[in-house]
């Protein structure tokens, strides 16, 4: 079993690599996708990769919104809604957090929410409610909040659901974050069944018959076997997220989810970032250690990360 340490670094570690890997398949069908095998930082030749100019293990905004929120969990020892839509406006404007402070593939519903952040609105305000705006977009980020919590469970559903709020306002995506972060509570915590524990955990926290449990039992549906097909709509991310894992290794596992199509590097980074917790990070391949770029802004920010959960 991997220490809490390990599980720490192979969490953060994972998903960045998982977004980094997807991010030169996002858009495409998965039929026009390279074999398993040929998946890598570097596509094979002949295939025509996305966001081009972008150097291979480059995170995108996956990864650099995650360490937006852990850089702030870690300042402010609260999940401040504030601070942290002032780094989401940061890293909009000038690259906080991005690797070679270059902002590239910024989600429709959380540049929204930004410009009105950047126009005085509160974070509160910032984000449309509506049934339509349930991009995967506060899903893909939020694992952090869960690495970096000691509270209650309830404490850390409120919280998920806060760190949503500010782009993500409806209540599916703020349940699906809530239900990610338990997930990887009980993945930390050495759980068998870590997703039915969570989910068990959850329907309690909400309480039977409220909007909450209601929305997670008529459209996330976490009793059914997992499914999804590598989309940007949230239930869908999760659903493939949950789906991949039982790939089997760390490096399956986020091939598994970029093979999907689609928002590979939102899938990758979602499933990469439970994988990594899984396995640690012994179990991420050295060369995607050794080859993702940008460590000396992940590097001060894990070490605190590991000082703050392994103290008293
Ligand atoms: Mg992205």
């Amino acid at each position: 079993m991997p220490t809490l340490k390990e599980r720490l670094e192979g969490a953060l570690l994972g998903l960045l690599i998982g977004d980094a890997l997807g991010v030169p398949y996002e858009f495409n069908q998965p039929n026009v996708l390279p074999p398993l095998s040929d998946l890598e930082f570097i596509p094979p030749k002949g295939f025509h990769r996305s966001h081009e100019g972008v150097l291979p293990g480059t995170w995108s905004d996956d990864g650099a919104q995650a360490l937006v929120l852990l850089a702030s969990l870690l300042d402010c020892q609260k999940m401040d809604l504030n601070d942290f839509a002032k780094g989401l406006v940061d890293w909009y404007e000038t690259g906080y957090m991005a690797v070679d402070g270059k902002v590239f593939d910024v989600g429709i519903q959380t540049a929204s929410a930004i410009r009105k952040l950047i126009r005085g609105v509160k974070p509160e305000k910032a984000a449309t409610d509506d049934e339509q705006s349930n991009g995967n977009g506060s899903l893909m980020r939020v694992l952090p909040l869960a690495l970096w919590h000691k509270g209650s469970d309830s404490d850390l559903v409120n919280d998920a659901h806060k760190q949503s709020l500010v782009t993500h306002a409806h209540i599916r995506s703020q349940v699906c974050c809530a239900l990610y972060s338990l997930w990887a509570r009980r993945i930390i915590e050495g759980a068998l069944q870590a997703w039915e524990e969570a989910t068990t955990t959850l329907r309690q926290i909400y309480g039977i018959d409220s909007p909450e449990t209601c929305e997670m039992d008529y459209y996330i549906r976490p009793d059914k076997v997992a499914e999804g097909q590598g989309s940007g709509y949230v239930v869908d991310c999760l659903g493939s997220a949950r789906m991949v894992m039982s790939a089997g290794s760390y490096e399956a596992v986020v091939k598994a989810a970029v093979a999907l199509g689609r928002d590979t590097d939102t899938t990758a980074c979602v499933a990469g970032g439970i994988a990594g917790l899984r396995d640690g990070i012994g179990g991420i391949p050295e060369r995607w250690l050794k080859n993702l770029r940008g460590k000396e802004i992940y590097e001060p920010e894990l070490k605190k990360l590991i000082a703050w959960r392994t103290s008293k």
